[in-house]
């Protein structure tokens, strides 16, 4: 039987689920000499948004990588839906249901906006289906809609931002992932995708993975967060705590404490693993 797990600012359910949708256990992956992820462990359940949150360089995008399987890692194992996808092909790991929106969108450029749509769904056959889940991305997106004849290479930043989120939605995944979607983006339109990602978990249910270097926006949107930190997991809990968290605050969401030294305290406790 489940029950509640956490509810999210747009009144999302996580449901708890004794096996979480996704579970990375002592992950490391490089680029020949340079470890870029060290033993990252992080679980995200089905039905919630999570968080990995960290500066530049911090090894954001090498988790997503490796979880998709453009990168294989070193060591660890990746679970999806309870089976080990670790190091699998990366159309492989995307026809089991976990779709990965890059980092700079990563559109056809010289296909209009209707054939990218297109292209997210081509591992269906039933046109009407098809047609049917344009209308809805064209619901979140309206935007998309109006532009549907044109080469996605003349969309705006934020106009690509959704066609890629729309792309993968093409596909009906159980989660996705999402690298910075705020990258290159005006606060407005960070904000005007943020809450539509959360319509689309709310009303979906599509479970989400963002790594974000704008931890304000990530951790309202969000269930549950991560802090990464030069490849490392140093912190970890329900973004409604973290956000009360005197580093968070301070080294995240620029507000200064009088009591905080310039040093974080969590390094001064060592509670990283
Ligand atoms: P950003 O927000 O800048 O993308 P990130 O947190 O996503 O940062 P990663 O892109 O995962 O960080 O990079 C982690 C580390 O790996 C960094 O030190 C980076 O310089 C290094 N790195 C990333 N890609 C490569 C690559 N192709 N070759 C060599 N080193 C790389």
């Amino acid at each position: 039987m489940s029950a509640i797990l956490a509810v999210n600012n747009a009144g999302t359910a996580a449901v708890a689920d004794p096996q979480p949708l996704l579970k990375l256990q002592n992950v490391e992956s490089a680029y020949g000499p340079i470890k870029a992820i060290r033993g990252v462990s992080l679980q995200v359940r089905r039905g919630e948004i999570a968080a990995v949150l960290g500066s530049n360089g911090a090894g954001k995008t090498t988790i997503l990588k490796t979880i998709s399987g453009i990168i294989d890692p070193r060591k660890g194992t990746i679970e999806f839906q309870g089976q080990d996808i670790t190091a699998r092909d990366p159309a492989a790991i995307v026809r089991r249901g976990l779709m990965h929106v890059p980092e700079g969108r990563e559109v056809f450029a010289l296909l209009s906006v209707h054939d990218n749509l297109l292209m997210g769904a081509y591992t269906s056959s039933d046109t009407d289906a098809v047609a049917r889940d344009i209308e809805t991305v064209y619901g979140y997106f309206p935007i998309l809609k109006e532009r549907a004849a044109q080469d996605a290479g003349l969309l705006s930043g934020g106009q690509q931002q959704m066609l890629a989120i729309s792309r993968a939605l093409m596909a009906n995944p159980e989660l996705i992932l999402l690298d910075e979607p705020s990258l290159g983006l005006s606060p407005k339109l960070t904000k005007e995708i943020f809450e539509i990602v959360v319509r689309i978990n709310r009303e979906r249910g599509t479970t989400i993975l963002l790594v974000e270097q704008n931890a304000n926006m990530a951790l309202n949107a969000s269930d549950y967060g991560y802090v990464l930190e030069n490849g490392r997991i140093v912190m970890e809990d329900s973004c409604e705590r973290l956000r009360e968290k005197d580093d968070i605050k301070e080294f995240y969401l620029g507000m200064k404490d009088e009591g905080v030294r310039g040093e974080r305290r969590w390094k001064k406790k060592k509670t990283w693993r």
